[in-house]
C-alpha cells in the first residue's frame, strides 16, 4: 500500500514515469549536441528515436527530474551502441597480417607506423610494407617513419602494389616476422579503380584486420565512406584519427550505427605515440558533451543507489529477503559486473557460494520467479513439489532449472546474513545495489 502511495503521489507531482512531454526539453538538448558534435544527422534521429522508445514509461528514480533521467539513459545506451568494451586486434596467422585502407591524408601511414613502434614495444618483430605506389612522397614518408621508430619497410618495385604485396609476405616469411603492416593508397573520394585495387590486394592477402582510417574531422562525410569501404572490403574495424583537435568524435557513433563493425583505435597525436585503444565509456562522454549535467547526474545516482542498498540492508536485518528482493539483486549484479569479482572482496563470505547460474541465466531466472504467485514469491518455503511442477510447466523450464533458482535464492539469502552480521563493511561494498 505504501509503495502505491508514493507511486501516486510521484505521478501527481508530474514524475513518476518517463513521457514524451516531460523529456522534450532534454531530447531537444541531446540532439542539439549530438548534431554540434558531428554525429551524422540521420544517425541522430535513428539513435534519439531508439532511445526514447526504450526511455518511455521508465519510473523515474529518487531525485532526478524526467529530463535528468534521459540522458543518463542516452549515455548508457551511447556507451552500448559504441560497443561498450575495447575490442582488441584479432591477429592469429603467422606471420599476421593487418591492412590499412582509407581515404587520402586519414592517416593511414601515419597509423601504420604508429601500430608498428605499439607491436615493437611489445616485443614483436614487424615489417611496414609500402604500397601506397601513386604519390612517391608516400613511400618516402613511410621510410622516414620507419626509419624513426627502427622498422624496415619493404618498398619492393615501388610501382606495382600487388607484386609488391606478394613479395613482401615472402619476405616476412623468410625473415620470421610476426605482424605484417600494410600502407595502401587512398584517393580524396572513393572511386571505382581504388576500390578495385584494395578488393585485389585483400583477396590476395587475406589480412586478419583490414582497418579503415578515417579522419575525426570528416564529420558527416565519413559516413558515406565507411559505409563505401566497408560494403566492397570485409573491414574488421576501424581507426578514428585526429579526435587531439576539436573534433568531438561524433563520427565514432555514426560509423559503428551504419557499419556496426567496431573502433579499435584511437589518434590522438601526430606524434608516433599518439594511438590509443578505443573506450567507449571514455569516449561516450566526450561525444555527448553536456559535461556538467553528466556529473550532476552521476552524483544523483549515487544517492539513489545508496537509497537502495538501504532498503535492502534494512530488509536483510528483518530477514525479509524474498525472491522478488532476490531476482532485483541479480538484476543489479549484472549491471555491475560479476558476481565473483563482488565475492573475492566481502570477508567471511563462503567461497562455495555459486550463484553464477542466476547470474547467468537472467532471463530464465526472470521467467521462472515471474510464473510463481505472488504468495510463493514472498514465502518460497510453500514452494512443495506440485507447485515447482506447475511453475516450470508456466515458464517453459523444467525441474532441475526451478530447483537451481530456489537453491541460489537459499544461497544468497544465507551469504546475506552472513554479511548482516558484518554490516558496516556491506554497506560500503554493495554501495552499488
Ligand atoms: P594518409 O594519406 O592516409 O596516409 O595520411 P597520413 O598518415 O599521411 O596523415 C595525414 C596527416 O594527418 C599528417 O599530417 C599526419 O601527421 C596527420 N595525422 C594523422 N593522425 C593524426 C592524429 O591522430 N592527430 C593529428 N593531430 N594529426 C594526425
Ligand atoms: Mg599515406
Amino acid at each position: 500500500l505504501q509503495e502505491k502511495l508514493i507511486k501516486t503521489f510521484k505521478s501527481i507531482s508530474g514524475k513518476g514515469r518517463i513521457s514524451e512531454k516531460n523529456i522534450k526539453e532534454a531530447v531537444r538538448q541531446v540532439k542539439l549536441s549530438l548534431l554540434e558534435a558531428d554525429v551524422n544527422f540521420k544517425v541522430v534521429k535513428e539513435f534519439i528515436k531508439d532511445v526514447q522508445e526504450k526511455a518511455l514509461g521508465e519510473d523515474v528514480l529518487g531525485s532526478f527530474t524526467p529530463d535528468q533521467q534521459f540522458i543518463k539513459i542516452v549515455r548508457d545506451e551511447l556507451i552500448k551502441v559504441l560497443g561498450e568494451k575495447n575490442i582488441p586486434l584479432s591477429l592469429s596467422s603467422k606471420p599476421a597480417k593487418i591492412m590499412m585502407v582509407g581515404l587520402q591524408g586519414s592517416g593511414k601511414t601515419t597509423t601504420a607506423a604508429k601500430l608498428a613502434a605499439r607491436f615493437k614495444k611489445e616485443g614483436k618483430k614487424v615489417l611496414l610494407v609500402a604500397a601506397d605506389v601513386y604519390r612517391p612522397a608516400a613511400i618516402d614518408q613511410l621510410i622516414q617513419l620507419g626509419r624513426q621508430i627502427d622498422i624496415p619497410v619493404f618498398v619492393g618495385d615501388r610501382k606495382n602494389p600487388i607484386k609488391i604485396v606478394a613479395e613482401a609476405m615472402d619476405d616476412a616469411v623468410k625473415n620470421v616476422v610476426d605482424i605484417v603492416i600494410f600502407d595502401t593508397a587512398g584517393r580524396l573520394h572513393v572511386d571505382e579503380r581504388m576500390m578495385d585495387e584494395l578488393k585485389e590486394i585483400a583477396g590476395q592477402l587475406e589480412p586478419d584486420e583490414i582497418l579503415m582510417v578515417v579522419d575525426a574531422m570528416t564529420g558527416q562525410d565519413a559516413v558515406n565512406s565507411a559505409k563505401a569501404f566497408n560494403e566492397a572490403l570485409e573491414l574488421t574495424g576501424f581507426v578514428v584519427t585526429k579526435l587531439d583537435g576539436d573534433a568531438r568524435g561524433g563520427v565514432i557513433l555514426s560509423i559503428r550505427h551504419v557499419t556496426g563493425k567496431p573502433v579499435k583505435f584511437i589518434g590522438i597525436s601526430e606524434k608516433i605515440d599518439g594511438l590509443e585503444p578505443f573506450f567507449p565509456d571514455r569516449v561516450a562522454g566526450r561525444i555527448l558533451g553536456m559535461g556538467d549535467v553528466l556529473s550532476l547526474i552521476d552524483k544523483i545516482q549515487q544517492n539513489v543507489d545508496m537509497e537502495k542498498a538501504k532498503k535492502l540492508e534494512e530488509k536483510f536485518a528483518k530477514n525479509k529477503f524474498d525472491l522478488e528482493d532476490f531476482l532485483e539483486q541479480l538484476r543489479q549484479i549484472k549491471k555491475m559486473g560479476s558476481i565473483g569479482d563482488l565475492m573475492e572482496m566481502i570477508p567471511g563470505v563462503p567461497k562455495e557460494v555459486d550463484l553464477s547460474s542466476g547470474e547467468k541465466n537472467l532471463k530464465r531466472t526472470e521467467a521462472i520467479i515471474s510464473s510463481m504467485t505472488k504468495a510463493e514469491r514472498r514465502n518460497p518455503k510453500i514452494i512443495n513439489y506440485s507447485r515447482k511442477l506447475r511453475i516450470a510447466k508456466g515458464s517453459g523450464a523444467n525441474l532441475t532449472e526451478v530447483n537451481k533458482v530456489l537453491k541460489s535464492y537459499d544461497q544468497m539469502k544465507a551469504m546475506m546474513k552472513a554479511m548482516n552480521s558484518k554490516k558496516s563493511k556491506f554497506s560500503k561494498l554493495f554501495k552499488g545495489l
